[in-house]
């Protein structure tokens, strides 16, 4: 079966004045449609067709590029409008506060360190809150489209991304234009923490 471009979990001006309602049309149904439709040419006919995108993602042939970013761009913008929402921001709870605390020493310090990811993360690419079995936290920024599932990929190995940000332009320069530092704060007042949290339950 092909891959489907997800539906949306809440309108496109549901998370404005922290993400614009053009933007967010845009990068859902352009870019994350030609993600979906290029994976799908990208697999067809392969010993790929069929597989979850997981599983094609942690086996991946890094030197197949089709899949690699169309594949990472399929799955990456699938969790970003999970880890969104309109009655997102404040701080996580539970088990995933206290991994976070434990990894970083305060939310803010986990704050920190993932904005500054997310910032200095040079041209497009994504920043991540990964976790590892166990349930150790991680943080990290991959280049383009790849993620932390990826082989080799330079972020811990072995963890599975519960919360990315995308800081492609496309995902924020309609609103902030060159401030990227501005989209990155005021991307912590739409986080999930509710999903982020579940995220962490299902794969520590
Ligand atoms: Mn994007």
């Amino acid at each position: 079966m092909a891959f489907e471009l997800p539906k949306l979990p809440y309108a496109y001006d549901a998370l404005e004045p922290h993400i614009d309602a053009r933007t967010m049309e845009i990068h859902y149904t352009k870019h994350h449609q030609g993600y979906t439709t290029n994976l799908n040419n990208a697999v067809k006919g392969t010993d790929l067709e069929g597989k979850s995108i997981e599983d094609i993602l942690t086996n991946l042939d890094m030197d197949n590029k089709a899949v690699r970013n169309n594949g990472g761009g399929y799955y990456n913008h699938n969790l970003f409008w999970e880890v969104m929402s309109p009655d997102g921001g404040g701080k996580p709870t539970g088990a995933l506060a206290e991994a976070i605390d434990k990894k970083f020493g305060s939310f803010e310090k986990f704050k920190d360190e993932f904005s500054t990811a997310a910032k200095t993360q040079f041209g497009s690419g994504w920043a991540w809150l990964s976790v590892k079995k166990g349930g150790e936290v991680h943080v990290c920024a991959t280049a383009n489209q790849d993620n932390p599932l990826m082989p080799g990929i330079g972020c811990c190995d072995n963890v599975t991304p519960i919360l990315g940000l995308d800081v492609w332009e496309h995902a924020y320069y309609l609103n902030y234009q060159n401030k990227r530092p501005d989209y990155v704060e005021a991307f912590f007042n739409v986080i999930n923490w509710d999903e982020v949290s579940k995220r962490y339950e299902a794969n520590k």
